[in-house]
């Protein structure tokens, strides 16, 4: 089950998240984005900082404030203290250092600028993964930095799948029990080590490669929609939910514009003939549209 930016964005959100969860009786592997909008401001300031622009701190003071303020709304009370205790952590000793390096150092080296924009990205998932994880009593923590593998192509960046699948499953052996969290979108290089990420939308593909790798029963990316529509709601008002498509419709909808999932996210599910759901975090008993062999 992946949930998107606005899913795991405000308290009302998160907790229409754990009743969906908790009415699963299957095992489950809960994949997360990072809270709403919190991506965006994260390289807005990066720009910033290698403006010399402080004030960019400002903004991560508020980012802060946003993650306690879900932290108090959602964790389980025996674990709110360590959840508290871990943003702080990774903002203070992690976040801060890095735009302090970014805004203090002039000669970074553009490869070196790169790379510390992309570890500061990756902060996105890993916080709201922190504070998801405290909702659950069973909630199992995975680090997707730890079995999430790319390789440089063509000067690109693409899913290293063997490492990947290697990873993996040794990560995930053990799913029979409790709620298990993982990050959308982030990930290492195979070679070097650095923080990486799968692209822009990439948590959508995260789920899709682990539900391929373990098999799932069905993917189901949790969103702020109720399905692929026949059209743009916003410009055609008549427009409607379609209940059920190929994956074949589904890819060809991806590549002309339809923002509901990430297009990289089909392949891997298609290759095993794994049903998606597309649903709605704010209207669960909606139908959604599911994605099927043709
Ligand atoms: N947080 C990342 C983004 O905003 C990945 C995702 O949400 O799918 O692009
Ligand atoms: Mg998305």
């Amino acid at each position: 089950m992946k949930f998107g930016g606005t899913s795991v964005g405000s308290v009302e959100s998160l907790l229409n998240l754990r009743d969906i969860v908790n009415n699963e009786s299957k095992p489950v592997v809960v994949v997360v984005s990072a809270m709403g909008g919190f991506t965006n401001q994260l390289l807005a300031m990066c720009e910033q900082a290698q403006q010399r622009d402080i004030s960019c701190l400002d903004t991560l003071e508020a980012a802060r404030k946003r993650h306690h303020d879900a932290i108090d709304g959602v964790v389980l009370e025996p674990m709110r203290k360590q959840v508290h205790e871990t943003i702080d952590r990774f903002i203070d000793e992690s976040l801060k250092p890095y735009y302090l390096a970014l805004a203090t150092n002039p000669y970074m080296p553009v490869a070196e600028i790169e790379r510390v924009c992309d570890a500061i990205v990756a902060h996105g998932e890993i916080l709201s993964s922190a504070i998801v994880t405290g909702m659950f009593e069973d909630g199992v923590p995975h680090l997707s930095l730890n079995y999430m593998r790319t390789c440089q192509d063509n000067g690109g960046r693409i899913l290293d799948w063997e490492e990947t699948e290697r990873l993996v499953k040794a990560d995930f052996a053990a799913l029979d029990e409790g709620v298990h969290v993982a990050q959308g979108f982030i990930s290492r290089d195979k070679s070097s080590g650095d923080v990486t990420n799968l692209g822009r939308g990439g948590s959508d593909y995260t789920a899709a490669i682990l539900a391929a790798l373990l098999d799932a029963e069905a993917l189901e990316i949790w969103t702020d929609v109720d399905g692929f529509m026949t059209a743009d709601p916003r410009t055609h008002p008549d427009a409607t939910v379609i209940p059920q498509m190929t994956y074949q419709q589904a890819q060809e909808m991806c590549d002309a514009g339809a923002k509901v999932i990430y297009p990289p996210t089909i392949a891997p599910v298609a290759m095993k003939h794994i049903p998606v759901w597309v649903k709605n975090t704010f209207n669960p008993a909606a139908h959604g549209t599911v994605i099927v062999d043709g």
